[in-house]
């Protein structure tokens, strides 16, 4: 039987396709952190290039990907879809699993689909230099490789806990040349006033964010790149849908189900809204399914309000699923997926029912993972494990009800960098942890007061 399906270098999509022409209403308008009133383009400016500023709030259905982007893509691109002919044996099931995986670009992870095209656009405008932040690394060395590329300098601010327990992503950015400091840092108020309040601080994303912002509104020659949650970004990613339609062409297959993990949300949606597409303009109806862990449920425990994207209320404030910007991961969580809140686009359209959520403990899903590996052979990324987790009780509600249910789903990467967390679940160190209800309520109290 055959079990990949492969296109060419020529098969690579030349165009992103902009979910937003076809919402079933506008998003809601990006606020000014300080006077809490919708921004526009100039507001943004200090901290992106115009071309993304654009692509951010642009109706059009379909953007062209630049020659120069393309070019590097096609280093991994296009990636594989793989039948799980292995997987679908040990679970006696009569769907079809189907996996696209996007572990193989350099990096290990779908990341690179946008760090490449973003460090384009600010080199295109003369910007020199691109802060960030980075929990396990995944997203730090997504964009280390794409500014060594396009020749930018790259500053990378990485979640203290992470920085001292994953060493080796840290590696990988400085051999692309990035330069990485822990997070919360000296370096920045944002920073200096987290360890005035907390010496200890472990940091988090939203921390992180903080001093990346920060830096670049205080650098004429610096700008800052986020690796998800935005419309530009999750744009981006859609080469994975794209090519992923394709593919399950070729197989024959018409996908019954998507299902992603969901961080900000940008593996997902590459992957589910060209799907979307299809159900909104061709009627399909395919159903897509959004997954995250129980540590950290934007999704499925969030508000859905309008919130800041960082804990020191630099960034942008968005209406999105969230758990509060001053969320704090609980440290017993080994899976990632720790941001508090999860993209607008994605936000809205679970909210209208175009999307599905479901949360996962972290025990079952590192005994998907285990049972993926021992089927498939490859190691997925913890977070992509939450996918594989609900792929295979999908596949285990499709054989109860003995159908021939179609799945596909996104493996986002591998987990060779992540293998601290596997030795933690192989050696009994994981617990299950659900976010309390009453923590999320409490949020509710610090939220920006918005009154448009
Ligand atoms: C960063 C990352 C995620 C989560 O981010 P999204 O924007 O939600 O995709 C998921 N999987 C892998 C492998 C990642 O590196």
């Amino acid at each position: 039987m055959q079990t990949h399906f492969l296109l060419t270098q020529n098969d690579i999509p030349t165009r992103w396709y902009n979910a937003q022409a076809d919402l079933p209403e506008p998003l809601p308008p990006t606020l000014h952190p300080v006077t809490l009133k919708p921004v526009g383009p100039d507001d943004l400016a200090p901290i992106f290039p115009m071309e993304l500023i654009l692509q951010e709030v642009s109706q059009e259905r379909y953007i062209d990907i630049p020659a120069e982007v393309l070019e590097v893509l096609k280093l991994w691109r296009p990636t594989p879809l793989i039948r799980a002919v292995r997987l679908e044996k040990a679970l006696g099931t009569p769907a079809h699993i189907y996996y696209k995986y996007e572990g193989t670009s350099p990096t290990g992870s779908h990341k690179p689909n946008t760090s490449v095209a973003q460090a384009f656009y600010n080199k295109a405008q003369g910007v020199k230099r691109l802060t960030t932040e980075t929990g396990a690394g995944q997203w730090g060395s997504a964009l280390a490789m794409a500014c060594n590329f396009f020749g930018l300098e790259c500053k990378v601010y990485m979640v203290k806990v992470s920085y001292y327990q994953k060493p080796y992503r840290r590696s990988v950015m400085r051999l692309f040349g990035a330069d990485v400091t822990p997070s919360p840092s000296e370096e920045t108020e944002s920073g200096r006033k987290i360890l005035a309040e907390n010496p200890d601080s472990t940091g988090s994303l939203g921390i992180a964010i903080s001093e990346a912002v920060e830096v670049a509104l205080k650098n004429e020659d610096t700008k800052y790149s986020l690796g998800s949650v935005l419309n530009h970004v999750l744009m981006h990613q859609t080469v994975i849908g794209e090519e992923a339609l394709k593919q399950l062409d070729m197989a024959g297959e018409e996908a019954d189900v998507v299902i992603g993990c969901v961080g900000g949300g940008s593996n997902f949606a590459g992957l589910a809204l060209p799907f979307y597409r299809q159900n909104v303009l061709d009627g399909a109806k395919t159903r897509l399914v959004a997954v995250e862990p129980m540590a950290c449920p934007s999704m499925t425990k969030g508000i859905y309000a309008f919130d800041y994207g960082d804990t020191a209320k630099m960034a942008p404030v968005v209406k999105m699923d969230t758990l509060g910007h001053d969320f704090v991961p609980p440290g017993i969580h080994a899976g990632g997926l720790r941001y508090h809140g999860v993209s607008p686009l994605l936000a809205l359209l679970h909210r209208k029912g175009y999307v599905e959520a479901v949360a996962y403990h972290q025990i079952p899903v590192f005994d998907a993972a285990r049972q993926f590996v021992q089927t498939e052979g490859i190691i997925p990324a913890p977070e992509s494990a939450h996918a594989v987790r609900a792929v295979i009780d999908e596949a285990l509600d499709a054989k109860e009800k003995g159908e021939e249910r179609v799945i596909l789903f996104n493996l986002s990467g591998h987990g060779f960098l992540d293998m601290g967390a596997y030795d933690a679940y192989l050696d009994g160190k994981l617990e299950n942890y659900a976010y309390p209800e009453e923590m999320v309520q409490r949020a509710l109290a610090n939220l920006p007061k918005v009154e448009l």
